[in-house]
């Protein structure tokens, strides 16, 4: 007896996608709000992304992620909760990056929303920049991903990332390697946070998922390496349960 056929594809979503490279990384965008996934759809399309498009849970979970380089996951979906989906994905492919993305400014959200497994998020409404320099920290293993400034200047610190160089108020300062590596992420997203996860996957493993307690050791090193006393008057600031900030100095301000 044949076996029976396959069932017709009813339930295939109707994935947006434009004309776009065929060799940049493939964002899957998932995301109910046509207004934020039609602007990511052509917004990412016109910066060497492949976006990818999908409005529920259903359909991202029909979405072969075999292909996909990273995901833009809303968390509140008309069938479902993207935290639930975020947990499902990361078993799915424990090293795809999620970057969360969530109206829910909480912290406890945020909080819930990294323990479910994302690397990262982004509050709504977010600057297109903003959302820009995350991908690009999530997918530098990418081939086609644009290079980064290899010279990275915050305030009185100047890090040359080509020669490891670290300069304080222009006096040579020598960090660890690791200490070095953790202050170039945060100078690369100065102003912003940089989660635990995506610290500890972008200095220490790509799928480091054990204790983050080296994190803090570090980052304790890293501010007596500067010259501060404590976390009260660092220019890193920390963020319980979420990551840490560099601090923007005033003048710099104003890309924030
Ligand atoms: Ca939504």
């Amino acid at each position: 007896m044949p076996p029976d056929p396959a069932p017709p594809p009813a339930t295939v979503p109707t994935l947006g996608s434009v004309n776009s490279p065929t060799t940049g990384p493939a964002v899957l965008i998932i995301e109910d709000d046509e207004g934020i996934g039609g602007g990511l759809l052509r917004a990412l399309g016109g910066q060497g992304y492949r976006p990818l498009w999908c409005q529920t849970v259903a359909q991202a979970r029909i979405q072969a992620l075999l292909d996909i380089d990273v995901v833009l996951l809303d968390l509140g979906l008309p069938d479902g909760d993207g935290l639930n989906l975020c947990r499902q994905l990361r078993r799915q492919r424990a090293e795809l990056p999620i970057i969360i993305l969530t109206a829910r400014s909480a912290e406890t959200d945020i909080v819930v929303g990294l323990d479910a497994g994302a690397i990262d998020y982004l509050v709504k409404p977010f600057r297109l920049a903003e959302l820009l320099a995350r991908l690009r920290a999530h997918t530098r293993r990418h081939p086609d991903v644009p290079a980064e400034p290899d010279v990275l200047t915050v305030g009185d610190l100047t890090v040359d990332v080509a020669a490891r160089r670290l300069h304080r108020a222009g006096v040579e300062v020598q960090p660890r390697a690791k200490e070095f590596d953790l202050l170039t992420v945060l100078m690369r997203h100065a102003g912003k946070v940089v989660t635990r996860a995506m610290a500890m996957s972008q200095v220490w493993d790509e799928n480091w998922y054990g204790s983050t307690k080296t994190l803090d050791v570090h980052i304790a090193a890293l501010r007596q390496r500067l010259g501060e006393s404590g976390p009260d008057n660092s220019r890193i600031t920390t963020l319980r349960g979420v990551g840490y900030r560099l601090e923007l100095p005033p003048e710099d301000g104003q890309d924030r």
